[in-house]
C-alpha cells in the first residue's frame, strides 16, 4: 500500500548528491525521478475517466487552498503524492465503490492540503543544513530515519482523518474508509506508513470526535472550507 512514500534511505540509495547539492535539491531529484517512473493510464478510458471525475468532485467540494494536478496511472502503485503537489491515483481505483475512491484521493489531497511535503523538508534539512556528503548525513542518518519515521507515520493517520471528514462532508460514512482498506489488503508497519490496524485504531477516534463535535474537528485540520458539492 504505497500511498506516499519517502524513502529514509534515500540518502544512500538515492539518487547520488550533485556536488554542492543540499538536502533539498536530492529530495526534489528523488521525487522527480518517481514521477518520471509513473506509467501514463489511457485518458481516454472509461477507468481513468471514472478516477478524474470523482477527484474534480473532491476538488471542488474542498475548495482547495494549493494548486493540485492529478495523473491517473497504471502499474503498482495506488496512489501516492509527489511534489506536495501531483496526485498520482490508478486508473485501478475506478472498480472500487465512489466511496472508498474518495476517501483513498481525499487522502493524497489531506497530505497537500496539511502541508505534509513542507514538513518533510524541513525536518531533512534540519537534519542536513549543508552540503549532502557522507561526512554531513552518517552521523545523523540513524536519528534522521527515527524523527521522519514518527513525521511520515503522523502524517499518515492526519491524512486518514482528513478523507473522513471528507467523507462524512460529502456525506459518506466511515464504512467506506474501513472497506478501502480491507480491498488494499492488510499491511504491518513500515518505516513510512503504519499498520492497518493502527490506522483503523486511529481512524475510529477521528470517527468518534468527529461524531462528538463535527466543527471542531474540521476546524483542527483546517479543512474549514469542506463543503457539500452543488
Ligand atoms: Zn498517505
Amino acid at each position: 500500500m504505497r500511498w506516499w512514500i519517502v524513502t529514509l534511505a534515500l540518502l544512500f540509495t538515492g539518487p547520488a548528491a550533485h556536488a554542492d547539492e543540499g538536502i533539498l535539491g536530492v529530495l526534489a531529484r528523488s521525487q522527480l525521478a518517481r514521477l518520471d517512473h509513473a506509467s501514463a493510464a489511457d485518458p481516454s478510458s472509461v477507468r481513468a475517466r471514472t478516477v478524474r471525475v470523482s477527484f474534480e468532485t473532491l476538488a471542488r467540494a474542498l475548495g482547495l487552498r494549493h494548486p493540485v494536478e492529478l495523473r491517473v496511472i497504471e502499474g503498482e502503485t495506488v496512489a501516492e503524492t509527489l511534489q506536495g503537489r501531483v496526485v498520482l491515483a490508478n486508473e485501478s481505483l475506478a472498480d472500487l465503490g465512489e466511496g472508498e475512491r474518495l476517501f483513498i484521493l481525499a487522502h493524497e489531497l489531506g497530505h497537500i492540503e496539511l502541508g505534509h511535503w513542507e514538513q518533510t523538508q524541513h525536518l531533512y534539512q534540519k537534519w542536513v543544513p549543508g552540503a549532502v556528503t557522507p561526512d554531513q548525513t552518517e552521523p545523523v542518518a540513524a536519528l534522521l530515519g527515527r524523527d521522519g519515521s514518527g513525521l511520515a507515520h503522523r502524517q499518515e493517520i492526519e491524512a486518514d482523518a482528513y478523507a473522513l471528514h471528507t467523507l462524512h462532508a460529502l456525506g459518506g460514512t466511515s464504512r467506506d474508509a474501513v472497506t478501502a482498506f480491507m480491498h488494499l489488503g492488510t499491511s504491518l508497519d513500515t518505516a513510512t506508513h503504519p499498520g492497518t490496524r493502527k490506522r483503523l485504531a486511529a481512524l475510529r477516534a477521528a470517527d468518534a470526535q468527529w461524531s462528538a463535535d463535527p466543527q471542531a474537528t474540521t476546524r483542527n485540520e483546517r479543512s474549514d472550507s469542506v463543503s457539500r458539492p452543488d
